[in-house]
């Protein structure tokens, strides 16, 4: 299969990257690790005049931390991500979503922009994103927007980006003491495999023994969008952590989803999976919450 043509473009700055775009309008695609675009190319899915290289642009491609907490340039690799010792610390559930994100050689190419960007139901950057209140900077030619990464998602491969538009940062809030979050991809191999659903929980404690003040509850590939379990984060905020109640988030996460049948399995497996994947998510939340 080879690619259709196209024009290579390959700026070395954000506003440059913006103005490129603005010019060339909507025939014009970024360019990001290429593991998600290059293949629909191929496939001839889709066929761009342009095509806007990021990999140059520095102010894209690095993790900052500050006194409020963590900004990720949506250039850095799953790879990267992965292997960040301050993310595994910090924000461990990204670290787990991008450790299990396809293959080595996938995640040494793969950025996180694309992956959100890419908009599939399964990904697994959004979850953990999700639960940690992520927001992400879109930038256009003289201006920029943060908006909710929960928000962005509008369908299977849609999103609220606009033609022209460059998702350049992804902000996290550094988590309150006493909080803790854990992401699990579920797929029927060990590795190489898209989620048959995922799911990431985040809670936060008064104190180590104490009740729930904030809980996050996201799943994947249970719905067109990556979806906020929000029936059952209800059920956790203002209770003690305790197995039954873990238990009851888990059942009323199952009324939030929105599974489908398909090839690689039925909505009523996927249903019970996010039972399963809700209650150990939360399980191992509380652990990494409660020291
Ligand atoms: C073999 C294989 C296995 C995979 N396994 C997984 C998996 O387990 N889990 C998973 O989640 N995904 C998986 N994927 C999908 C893919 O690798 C990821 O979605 C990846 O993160 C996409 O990132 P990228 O940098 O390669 O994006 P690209 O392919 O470069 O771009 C993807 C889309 O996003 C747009 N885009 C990219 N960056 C930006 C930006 N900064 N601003 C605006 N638009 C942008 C592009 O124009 C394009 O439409 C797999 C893919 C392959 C080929």
């Amino acid at each position: 299969m080879l690619l259709p043509k196209f024009e290579y473009h390959e700026p070395g700055r954000l506003s440059e990257a913006c103005a490129l775009m603005a010019e060339l309008g909507e025939g014009a695609r970024p360019l990001a690790g290429g593991t998600d675009l290059l293949v629909n190319m191929k496939k001839n899915l889709i066929k761009p005049r342009h095509v806007v290289y990021l990999g140059r642009i520095k102010e894209i491609t690095s993790l900052k931390q500050d006194s409020k907490g963590f900004s990720l340039g949506s250039f850095m690799n799953i790879a990267d991500i992965a292997g960040s010792p301050l993310i595994s610390d910090k924000l461990p559930a990204l670290s787990e979503g991008a450790a299990g994100l396809g293959s080595p050689l996938v995640r040494n190419l793969a950025t996180i922009g694309g992956n959100i960007a890419s908009a599939r139901p399964a990904a697994d950057m959004p979850p953990p994103l999700m639960v940690y209140g992520a927001r992400i900077k879109l930038n256009r030619k003289g201006r920029s927007r943060l908006i909710a990464i929960e928000e962005f998602f509008t369908g299977p491969g849609k999103t609220l980006l606009k033609a022209g538009e460059i998702l350049s940062e992804i902000i996290i809030d550094e988590p309150p003491v006493f909080s803790g979050a854990s992401y699990i991809k579920f797929g029927m191999r060990r590795a190489l495999e898209i989620s048959l659903v995922s799911a990431a929980s985040f809670i936060s404690l008064e104190s180590p023994e104490g009740i729930i003040t904030k809980a996050r509850i996201a799943l994947g590939a249970v719905g067109p969008v990556p979806l906020r379990a929000r029936s059952a984060e209800a059920v956790l905020v203002g209770e003690k952590p305790s197995a039954s109640l873990f238990e009851r988030a888990a059942d009323a996460a199952v009324t939030d989803a929105r599974p489908i049948d398909d090839f690689r399995g039925s909505a009523e497996y996927r249903r019970d999976m996010v039972k399963v994947l809700t209650r150990r998510t939360l399980e191992a939340a509380l652990k990494r919450a409660s020291h």
